[in-house]
């Protein structure tokens, strides 16, 4: 498979958002790529992500009557993420129209014509890809990255790094099923895109919205080659995800398009509301995980008509259930119903005046009192996202423990570190890969050749 013969300027390993935008770039530069993926399919979680994309577009966004700008997203991010590293996070939002436009222009990815304000940003900038499936840019991504001769090699892990004898890295040793171990020089660089390690991370198998199998393997590898890891100990939890279904399931979407933006959410053994439905994940996974039984979320039909079919799509009658009236999803819930009766009303006041004076909420434009039939989901935070791991420098260089980059070692996407803090926003993981992971590819192209005598 790897002759000596064979000319490999850019080995990147992992073939979600990040591989295969480094990929893209370095080939597009000239390099001859080879992508290791360790699984029989390209993608990642990048393929079953809900290809919601953060992205500044003033324009689109102004014909919506949006307000909006690259400093608001920037603080946004920084308030969520409460300890992330401002530079990187500058050029994430600095970037995101750009790689917004890149995958509509170069790709043909075709986004709804819809703006999507997930929880903890302050304005709708969230570009949902059509179906709401993250494989409607993996696709058009990996055709172009075979177009521009990208080799890739499935069922191929990376193992460990290859060093030369002044223990540079001067490749990867990979495993294939078969074939056993082989050296894969590379003549510029390696760029690491292996993704998250919520899969190991996670508390149950069932209380994780990821592939399973997404470890941190290739993590310890780096920390072995000296680079350093960061924030490890902050895993995300996706406060919109139901117990009643395995793994990411309907509730997402329907949670995330519907209840918290047009309805709340209430303390089963109150009835009452006890955080802000539309704050960053982290406060409203931390409020949900303080109860002591699953939360109820509720919207109504109409709310379902304001956000449009797609949301059909996203539905399960064991998940999101509906009810001809309050009473009757009080009793299915075992809510106590002449509490829960004044949360909807005190609730709808607020819908009304456009101020949640409890807990500042921000109404949306389109949001009406709720009334019958209403709609509930029990709800759950589920492990989903990691937000610690390889620290990485502006030029996306991965940095050893001494604070100086590791010469010809680039990393990209969710194996990093830095740029989320504590607690990413929805969306913003895809802005993430793609900027870094086109950096990383870039950066490695520029590099002059390791000289045969060096390996
Ligand atoms: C269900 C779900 C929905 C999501 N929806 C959104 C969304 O709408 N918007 C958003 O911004 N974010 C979303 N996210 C988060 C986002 O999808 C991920 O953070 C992002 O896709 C990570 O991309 P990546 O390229 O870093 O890694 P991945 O897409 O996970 O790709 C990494 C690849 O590396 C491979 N790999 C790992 N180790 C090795 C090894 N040793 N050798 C070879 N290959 C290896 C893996 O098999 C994998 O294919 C979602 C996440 C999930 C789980």
């Amino acid at each position: 498979m790897f002759t000596s013969k064979n000319r490999i300027d850019v080995v990147v390993v992992g073939s979600g958002f990040a591989g295969l935008s480094a990929a893209i770039e370095a080939a597009q530069a000239g390099c001859c790529v080879h992508m290791l993926e360790e699984r029989d399919f390209c993608g990642g979680n990048s393929w079953i992500s809900g290809g919601a994309l953060a992205a500044i577009d003033t324009d689109r966004q102004r014909r919506h009557g949006i307000d909006d700008s690259t400093r608001l997203m920037f603080e946004d991010m920084m308030n969520a993420g409460r300890c992330n590293n401002p530079q990187l996070v500058k050029l994430v939002c600095m970037h995101s129209f750009e790689v917004l436009q890149w995958l509509r222009r170069d790709f043909g990815v075709k986004f709804m014509d819809r703006l999507e304000q997930l929880g903890g940003h302050s304005a709708p900038r969230c570009h949902s890809v059509e179906e709401i499936q993250g494989r409607n840019i993996i696709n058009p991504m990996l055709a172009r990255a075979s177009r521009l001769g990208v080799k890739i090699h499935l069922q191929t892990q990376m193992a460990g790094f290859t060093y030369s004898d002044e223990h540079f890295i001067t490749g990867v040793v990979s495993h294939k099923p078969g074939a056993g171990a082989q050296n894969i020089y590379a003549n510029k660089a390696v760029i690491l895109a292996t993704g998250g390690f919520s899969g190991e991370a996670a508390e149950a198998d069932d209380l994780c919205t990821s592939l399973d199998g997404s470890g941190s393997e290739v993590l310890q590898i780096a920390a072995q080659a000296g680079a350093e890891l960061i924030d490890m100990e902050h895993l995300q939890m996706l406060p919109c995800a139901s117990p009643d279904e395995q793994g990411r399931g309907v509730a997402p979407v329907f949670a995330s398009y519907v209840i918290f933006p047009y309805g709340f959410m209430v303390d089963p053994s109150t009835g009452k509301r006890f955080t802000n439905e539309w704050a960053d994940r982290k406060t409203r996974a931390d409020a949900m995980r303080a109860l002591s039984s699953y939360p109820v979320g509720i919207t109504d039909q109409r709310a379902l008509e304001v956000v449009g079919d797609m949301v059909y799509d996203h539905m399960d009658e064991n998940v999101t259930r509906c009810f001809d009236s309050l009473e009757a999803l009080a009793t299915f819930h075992q809510l106590p119903y002449v509490t829960l009766q004044d949360t909807l009303r005190t609730y709808n006041r607020y819908v009304k005046q456009r101020c949640d004076a409890d807990f500042g909420k921000s109404i949306p434009v389109k949001a009406r009192p709720l009334q019958a039939p209403f709609y509930s989901v029990r709800l759950w935070p589920k492990a989903h996202s990691t937000m610690g791991g390889i620290r990485i420098s502006p030029q996306a260089e991965v940095l050893h423990q001494s604070g100086q980059p590791i010469p010809r070692l680039y990393a990209a996407g969710e194996v990093t570190g830095g740029i989320h803090g504590m607690s990413r926003l929805g969306g913003c993981a895809i802005t993430e890969c793609l900027v870094f992971g086109r950096m990383a590819g870039r950066q490695a192209a520029m590099l002059t050749d390791i000289k045969e005598m060096d390996r």
